[in-house]
């Protein structure tokens, strides 16, 4: 039998509590592999204080992000947590990892903040192309009014498990309250809507950059997204593409109805 080596590999931090100078150890980790591991992808994508370290001397509580590969061998594709973006991440270190040479199949992410890679994960797991999860996200934002965007602000609004069941397929945008903690709106995204999605922008996405995220790690954001859809709205005011218009016009009409059930009042 072939040895199943798991590509997880922890490491531990000396850290310095900005709060009282004291020195303390934390344990994470530069890989994390979910396939072979999955009690750890458990723990990524549930436990929020796996990231936070606790000083030994004072008790503070400190958000730790450091950079970890998070990789699924049954579903090929890794994210990469990368917080700091001046950090160069290479295939050579995926392999030091994993101990394998051909990644050719995978998708290749990067993301710059936990909440980011968590998402990310959620969005690769369901099986759907993450990049329709990015652009609904960012236009069913801007479907909100300027004061309904105050009061569910931007950096609290994530997708997430439509359920608790945590059916990697059924997955929402959540849009949190600022006022009232812990309290929001879940708006599941429908397979409906993802193929409708799918089919009005990847043709152009193939045709913009093809063999986007192939074996380089790219970084498929909300700002991603927000930059595509400028493009996408400004090339549609052209003369000659009149029918493209229409087509994305219906599909913003289709998003707020879908995901809020209501239909949109046209300017
Ligand atoms: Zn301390």
């Amino acid at each position: 039998m072939t040895e199943q080596r798991s590509g997880t590999d922890s490491v531990t931090l000396q850290l310095t509590c900005p709060a009282c100078g004291g020195q303390g150890a934390f344990a994470t980790w530069n890989c994390i592999d979910g396939t072979r591991t999955p009690e750890l992808r458990q723990r990524l994508l549930h436990d929020e204080n796996l990231f936070f370290y606790t000083c030994p001397q004072c008790g503070a509580k400190i958000h730790v992000e450091t950079t970890c590969l998070y990789i699924d061998r049954e579903r090929h594709f890794m994210v990469w947590h990368v917080p700091d973006p001046k950090t160069a991440v290479s295939l050579g270190d995926v392999y030091r990892y994993l101990g394998e040479a051909d990644f050719s199949a995978y998708r290749c992410r990067s993301a710059l903040t936990w909440g980011e890679w968590r998402e990310k994960i959620l969005e690769l797991e369901s099986g759907f192309d993450d990049r329709m999860y990015e652009i609904i996200k960012y236009s069913a934002y801007q479907l909100l009014k300027p004061d309904q965007q105050k009061q569910l602000p931007l950096e609290m609004y994530h997708i997430d498990y439509a359920k608790d069941d945590g059916n990697a397929a059924d997955l929402a945008l959540v849009f949190m309250e600022e006022e009232k903690k812990g309290q929001g709106y879940v708006y599941a995204v429908t397979a409906k809507l993802l193929t409708m999605t799918q089919e009005l922008y990847l043709p152009l996405l193939q045709k913009v950059t093809p063999h986007a995220g192939e074996g380089k790690f790219e970084r498929f954001s909300y700002a991603w997204a927000g930059s595509f859809m400028k493009y996408v709205l400004a090339a549609i005011q052209q003369p000659n593409q009149a029918e493209y218009r229409r087509l994305v016009t219906y599909w913003l009409e289709t998003l707020g109805q879908e995901v809020f059930h209501a239909d949109l009042t046209k300017k």
